[in-house]
Parts: C-alpha cells; sequence; structure tokens
C-alpha cells in the first residue's frame, strides 16, 4: 500500500535539522538543535513535558516557524508558504494526539480528502486507495461512519490512515496513544510498527516505553529545549549518561 513516494534526493537525509533554534516569546524551546535521520530510520523522542518535543516536530512540517537554522526534507529546505509549502506538508505525515478528523465527513472521505485537494488525484482512484488504506488499518468496516461513532483507537487508526493517504516521505507522531483509554493503545501501536517494518522514515514522540524498546532504532533524548542524548534504545534505556535522562527514566519506568 505505500508505494513508495518516489521524486527522492536519495543522498540526503530524509530530515536534517541544522542550528535551528525556537523562542515563544523570552522562552528559548529549540536550543540549536542538531538532527539528521536517514531515511528508513525509526527516532523515538523522549523528554519531560516542556523540554520541545512537540514544537520539534511541529517545526519539521512548518506547524512553527524557527528563528534560525536550517531544516530540509528529503534535501530540501523548509518553503515559506504557498504551494512550495502545501507540497512539503504532503511529504510529511503528521498524527496528533487530538485525532483531529473532520467531525462532518464519513471516514473515508477524510482519508481522501487531502489527496484529492492538494494531490489532485481523482475522486475514483482517492476512494479506492482510502479503502486500501482503511483496510491496511483495520477499519475498512468502519469507512461510511462518521469519527464520533467509532472508539478512540478507531480514529487515531483513520488519522493515520489519512496521513499516509499523502504518500508521505516521513510520519510524525506527537504522541499518538496519550488520549486512548489503556485498551485501545496496543491497536494503534501495532499500526506503527507494521509501518515501520514498511521502512518508512519516522520521528515519534511517545511515552511508550515497551514500543520505544522495540521499535525505535534511536533515542533522542529531550530537555529544556536540547537534545541532550542520542543513542540506540538499548544504551538509552541501560546506561542513560546525562543526570537529566537518568532523572527522566527513573520517573517513569
Ligand atoms: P513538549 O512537547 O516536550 O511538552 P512543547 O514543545 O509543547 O514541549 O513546549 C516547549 C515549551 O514551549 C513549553 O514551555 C511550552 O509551554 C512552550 N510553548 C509551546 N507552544 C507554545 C506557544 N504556542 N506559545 C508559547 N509557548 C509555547
Ligand atoms: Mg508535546
Amino acid at each position: 500500500m505505500t508505494e513508495a513516494n518516489t521524486e527522492s534526493n536519495s543522498a540526503a537525509p530524509m530530515i536534517r535539522m541544522q542550528a535551528v533554534n525556537k523562542h515563544f516569546g523570552p522562552l528559548h524551546v529549540l536550543k540549536d538543535i542538531e538532527l539528521e535521520v536517514p531515511r528508513g530510520q525509526v527516532v523515538i523522542v523522549l523528554g519531560p513535558s516542556g523540554s520541545g518535543k512537540s514544537t520539534l516536530c511541529r517545526s519539521i512540517n512548518r506547524l512553527e516557524t524557527i528563528d534560525s537554522g536550517v531544516i530540509e526534507v528529503d534535501g530540501k529546505a523548509l518553503p515559506a508558504e504557498g504551494k512550495a509549502l502545501a507540497r512539503l506538508r504532503a511529504d510529511v505525515g503528521m498524527v496528533f494526539q487530538q485525532f483531529n478528523l473532520f467531525a462532518h465527513k464519513s471516514i473515508v472521505d477524510n482519508v481522501l480528502l487531502a489527496p484529492v485537494k492538494v494531490r489532485k488525484v481523482s475522486q475514483s482512484e482517492a476512494r479506492k486507495t482510502a479503502m486500501e488504506l482503511l483496510e491496511r488499518v483495520g477499519i475498512a468496516n468502519q469507512a461510511d461512519k462518521y469519527p464520533a461513532q467509532l472508539s478512540g483507537g478507531q480514529q487515531q487508526r483513520a488519522a493515520i490512515a489519512r496521513a499516509l493517504a499523502m504518500r508521505p516521505k516521513v510520519m510524525l507522531f506527537d504522541e499518538p496513544t496519550s488520549a486512548l483509554d489503556p485498551e485501545m493503545v496496543q491497536e494503534v501501536l501495532d499500526v506503527m510498527t507494521s509501518l515501520a517494518k514498511e521502512g518508512m522514515t519516522m520521528l515519534v514522540v511517545t511515552h511508550e516505553m515497551g514500543f520505544a524498546r522495540r521499535a525505535a532504532d534511536r533515542v533522542i533524548f529531550m530537555s529544556d529545549g536540547e537534545i541532550v542524548e542520542d543513542s540506540t534504545p538499548d544504551e538509552f534505556f541501560t546506561a542513560p549518561k546525562s543526570g537529566r535522562a537518568k532523572d527522566f527514566l527513573a520517573k517513569i519506568l
């Protein structure tokens, strides 16, 4: 289902952030961030609340503008606005804690809307792809329902299908299971795990440590707007280097 999005500059890392800084008023929320994510890598972003994890994600698809530095996706700098920005957003799928589905549209219409509008895919082609994606995330039988008729886990799987419908090169997940009842967490993590196995480049902010250990190629630990550790999951969970990471792990494990 995820046919490769073929237009790529394969020598470049999929995500590159160089000397990225971001302030909210007096608050310095991203401090000289340096990050390169090779294609196909699954990066888990950990860190205490307020450390800048969401801002990092949001800056990658320009939901937040940065004050200085460079952000490139697949070798291309972030365009400021207009059509180029819409195209870049299409390359970067994002799934949030809140599912943000359109309440007045059916599930299948939620999934096919952006491909028709932004990628100019025909309605019938988009519907076919949308149904394949819903099949893939296990909710094809819910296609004609409205979001409110689905469980939280089903809505989040619909949100993932909607992001995938744009055939993104990268998927960003910002605490995708944090708003779910516990019994629905696994079904969403399962979809994410299968995406990772298919080779999707992913940046995932999550507190699901079991998932982080199993699915991650790499763990980034943020604190106060900085990347404090950048290591393998094994290294991070068994031998964190910094005091801040040790404190964080002591609280959550
Ligand atoms: P995290 O996702 O790690 O909890 P965030 O990136 O959401 O952290 O926030 C980092 C810091 O920036 C926090 O102190 C937060 O209060 C602040 N912040 C986030 N968004 C805004 C905003 N739109 N305006 C002002 N401050 C913000
Ligand atoms: Mg956050």
